[in-house]
């Protein structure tokens, strides 16, 4: 039997649902990865854990303030340690050539690009650096030959059934979305729910900001973003479609009437497992998909009134090519707002299209002034907070 060598690979953002469900396959299959770099934020005992586990050669966190934490737990171990936003950029510049882009938010953004410019296959998870700095980032893609392979589930279905080579016989893309955990909530209901009810979701088990996200549908607002970055459509050809049970995660339609859908059940370690193995697949521990159990898929069309935030994301888009990158930071600052039980749930819509409104248009020549902008933008949310409280 020939052997292949193992693979090289690191992991931004290890300590979180999408890194640890990364770290659980690798650990499945060991004497397949060589692992690179580890990354977290502060949870210092986790990613310390996993870098004993997997051998990492480089492990860090964001907050420097846990340096001398993160030291003492890997003491007596060869593995070199970090601390510092900057040092999330040199584990992303290590030599790895599978990389996991799984930290949430746009400070996920600089990391991400520094393994697209040294020529990277990255696993994409991290849509808020696409939502932020799409255009850019699909250059540096082009210009470095990186390669993008989606995690987040929907845009993983897509890539599996969309045909790049003849993007003219696309009709268009249908993204599926659960509906949240106030699908059938009233704005009255919606109105007066907490943190608790909102991080529940139904189908998918998450980080907090996503599953807030899934609550307000802004999630589906910023994957509408993603989505348009990603594959050879227009705006106005990807639709929405509410999908309770989470089995079908999207569909590509063509110009002969003939639909194509990705399935599986809603388990994360399905689409990160694809982009593991890929051009390969490999065993994934997902429960295997039973539909006569199941019985049922529903369907409906989302409803604007009572989840805004698609509406806002979708005029984001067509605004202006800054827009998008408003919309995130403001929504990132609105969530954690709600999160620390400051503002309502029905404020974090409100508030996002408030900041966008009041921002002006700005160019995007260069990463720089997507950060930059990012930063105002958060000053303007948190004033916009500040107000209401
Ligand atoms: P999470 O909150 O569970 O984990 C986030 C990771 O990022 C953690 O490792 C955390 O330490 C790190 N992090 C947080 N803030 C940071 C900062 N300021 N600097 C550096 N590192 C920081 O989030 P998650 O649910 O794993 O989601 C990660 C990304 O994947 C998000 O962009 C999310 O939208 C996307 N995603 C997640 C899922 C899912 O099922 N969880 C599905 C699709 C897409
Ligand atoms: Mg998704």
């Amino acid at each position: 039997m020939a052997l292949t060598p193992p693979k090289t690979i690191s992991i931004l953002g290890s300590t979180g649902s999408v890194g640890s469900n990364t770290v659980d396959l690798i650990l499945r299959q060991p004497e397949n990865y060589n692992v690179i770099a580890l990354t977290g934020n502060s949870n210092v005992a986790l990613l310390a854990e996993q870098a004993r586990k997997l051998n990492a050669k480089f492990a860090c966190v964001a907050n420097k303030e846990r340096y001398n934490d993160l030291k003492e737990a890997l003491s007596g171990t060869n593995i070199e340690v970090a601390a510092g936003p900057e040092s999330l950029i040199e584990a992303a510049s290590r030599n790895a050539e599978w990389v996991m882009a799984s930290i949430v938010g746009s400070a996920g953004l600089a990391p991400t690009l520094a393994a697209i410019k040294r020529g990277a296959t990255i696993g994409l998870a991290n849509k808020e650096s696409l939502v932020c700095a799409g255009e850019l980032m699909m250059q540096a893609v082009s210009d470095y030959g990186a390669t993008l392979l989606p995690v987040d589930s929907e845009h993983n279905a897509i890539f599996q059934v969309l045909d790049f080579d003849k993007p003219q016989n696309i009709e268009k893309i249908i993204l599926t979305a659960s509906g949240g955990p106030f699908r059938e909530f009233s704005l009255q209901e919606m109105a007066h729910v907490t943190p608790e009810q909102a991080v529940a979701h139904p189908n998918w088990d998450m980080g907090a900001k996503i599953s807030v996200d899934s609550a307000s549908m802004m999630n589906k607002g910023l994957e509408l973003i993603e989505a348009f970055h990603l594959f050879p459509v227009k705006e106005e050809q990807i639709d929405i479609l509410v999908h309770p049970q989470s089995v079908i995660h999207s569909m590509v339609s063509y110009v002969d009437g003939s639909v194509l859908a990705q399935l599986g059940s809603p388990d994360m370690r399905t689409p990160i497992a694809y982009a593991l193995a890929w051009p390969d697949r490999m065993e994934s521990p997902s429960p295997k998909l039973d539909l006569a159990k199941i019985s049922q898929l529903n369907f409906e069309s989302p409803d604007e009134n009572r989840f805004p935030a698609l509406k806002i994301a979708r005029e984001a888009l067509k605004f202006s090519k800054s827009a998008p990158a408003v919309l995130n930071g403001a929504n990132e600052v609105c969530v954690q707002a709600f999160l620390d039980k400051k503002i309502s749930f029905l404020d974090i819509p409100a508030i996002v299209d408030e900041v966008i409104t009041a921002f002006p248009h700005q160019s995007l020549s260069c990463v720089d002034d997507v950060i930059q902008i990012d930063v105002l933008t958060r000053e303007k949310a948190r004033l916009s907070i500040d107000k209401r409280i």
